[in-house]
């Protein structure tokens, strides 16, 4: 049974189980692999003739040995993943992956509805409940509130930055009601973090049963390497080939869960990290030295404003190094061996829009902020290692368009087709005013008198 390890490594190991519903590992790291899972070449070869939720049974059976019986997961990965991958070819060996396809159309999707159901699973069993507390940025509270809607055992409460977020995003969260209750903050997204940060902390909500569903959540990672695997398996044309995903990066969940892929045996040439301005990580790459962007930049590829990435934690581990939760390096990592499996690049918002224009003009295809910065990383390293020029890439599309209306408009004078899942979103009413918090003591009260 493969046990997890806090990187601050000040805490007991534990289960995955266990991992999964603390969420954070009580020394505030977070929980990583002690070793990662392998699967046989001849399982991956074979992955292009299942579907995708077959391919996500595979590769999720390796994480939860036998604490889910086989039936039951299978149950669980074919209505968590009730939606498709569609890849598109731009070029001979270049493609997109469109990881927007799930009910609040974006790649969150994948990981929110796995780990909700796997958790949902946990506490039936064990006939306990929980209270997730998320703060969110925009796309994170929508994905939770969504999957995690209607389970008994489970109540989620989400903070988010009230005059920050679109109505779109703020409509995800407060148009279900029932277990969900969504609460708008008058600040930043760092205030909501910090109320949930301090109530994580606090000895007086200790027999609350508090979690987290953010990319802290290792059971949120682990199903992010399902769609690395599927896109593999679709644009190979001869078994084993390399190939190279360019991965639009904020908190790097994203890319930690192609690293686990990457361990667990996928053919991967390298991984192109695409930031925005943020650019913490192509400089730690470059110097050795890790610097947080404080205070982040404000980017229009907006999920992916992080300053100080949680997940890098676990890149660092992976690679036999050691930070904590507050950015100090205390043991380095294998720095050549980083350089060896991943680039980065850091692309600004004006290269950005220029590339959502040109990649219209060139393809009449509309692609969002956050794809548009993988595309334009991918074409950094497409022009700088022509050696490379015959491996195929995959280049994840992470959002729909259509959550960016304003932007798209302003590029290219067309305004994007709204998928079904957000229409119906947009059209339901709020049923749930705004609860008026103003200091830790409030909160603490609500959440309290919630449970
Ligand atoms: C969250 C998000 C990202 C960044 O993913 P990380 O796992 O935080 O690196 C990129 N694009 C979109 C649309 C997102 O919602």
């Amino acid at each position: 049974m493969i046990k997890y390890h806090s990187t601050n490594y000040d805490t007991p190991h534990v289960d995955f189980k266990t991992a999964v519903l603390r969420g954070q590992a009580l020394d505030k790291g977070l929980y990583m692999l002690n070793e990662i899972p392998k699967l046989s070449r001849d399982k991956i070869n074979n992955f292009k003739s299942l579907a995708l939720h077959e391919i996500g049974f595979e590769v999720i059976s390796e994480f939860v040995d036998d604490i889910i019986p086989d039936h039951d997961l299978k149950i669980i990965l074919k209505d968590a993943l009730n939606f498709s991958i569609p890849i598109e070819k731009f070029r001979k060996n270049d493609s997109i992956c469109y990881l927007d396809q799930g009910p609040t159309a974006s790649f969150k999707d994948f990981g929110a509805r796995i780990l909700a159901r796997i958790m949902d699973y946990f506490l039936k069993v064990d006939d306990k409940n929980i209270v997730i507390l998320t703060a969110t940025s925009g796309d994170t509270g929508g994905a939770v509130a969504q999957a995690f809607f209607g389970m008994k055992k489970i109540r989620v409460i989400v903070l988010f930055p009230e005059n920050e977020i679109s109505e779109l995003q703020r409509k995800q969260m407060t148009t279900l009601g029932k277990n969900i209750t969504a609460i708008g903050i008058k600040g930043k997204f760092d205030d909501c973090q910090s109320l949930v940060k301090k109530a994580f902390n606090d000895p007086d909500l200790k027999d609350v049963g508090l979690s987290s569903a953010n990319s802290i959540n290792v059971g949120r990672l682990i199903p992010q390497t399902i769609y690395y695997f599927y896109g593999y398996s679709r644009v190979i044309e001869e078994l084993e080939e390399k190939v190279i995903f360019s991965v639009p990066s904020g908190n790097f969940g994203n890319l930690m869960g192609g690293l686990i892929a990457y361990n667990m045996g996928l053919p991967v040439r390298k991984f192109i990290s695409a930031v925005n301005e943020n650019d913490a990580f192509p400089r730690f790459l470059e110097t050795g030295v890790y610097e947080k962007v404080e205070p982040s930049k404000k980017c229009i590829s907006n999920a992916m404003n992080v300053g100080h990435p949680s997940n890098f934690a676990r890149i660092i581990d992976l690679y036999n190094g050691q930070i904590d939760e507050t950015g100090v390096i205390h043991k380095n990592p294998n720095l050549n061996q980083l350089r060896e499996n991943i680039v980065s690049y850091s692309i600004t918002d004006e290269i950005t829009k220029e590339t959502i224009a040109d990649f219209y003009n060139k393809y009449h295809k509309i692609i969002e902020p956050h794809g548009a910065v993988g595309w334009a990383c991918l074409e950094i390293y497409r022009n700088k290692y022509l050696e490379d020029k015959n491996y195929k890439s995959i280049c994840f599309e992470t959002a729909d368009p259509a959550k960016f209306p304003n932007e798209i408009m302003s590029l290219i004078n067309i305004t994007p087709n709204m998928p079904k899942s957000l229409m119906t979103i947009q059209n339901k009413k709020e049923i749930q005013k705004s609860v008026e918090i103003t200091s830790y003591h409030d909160f603490k009260l609500f959440i309290q008198n919630k449970i």
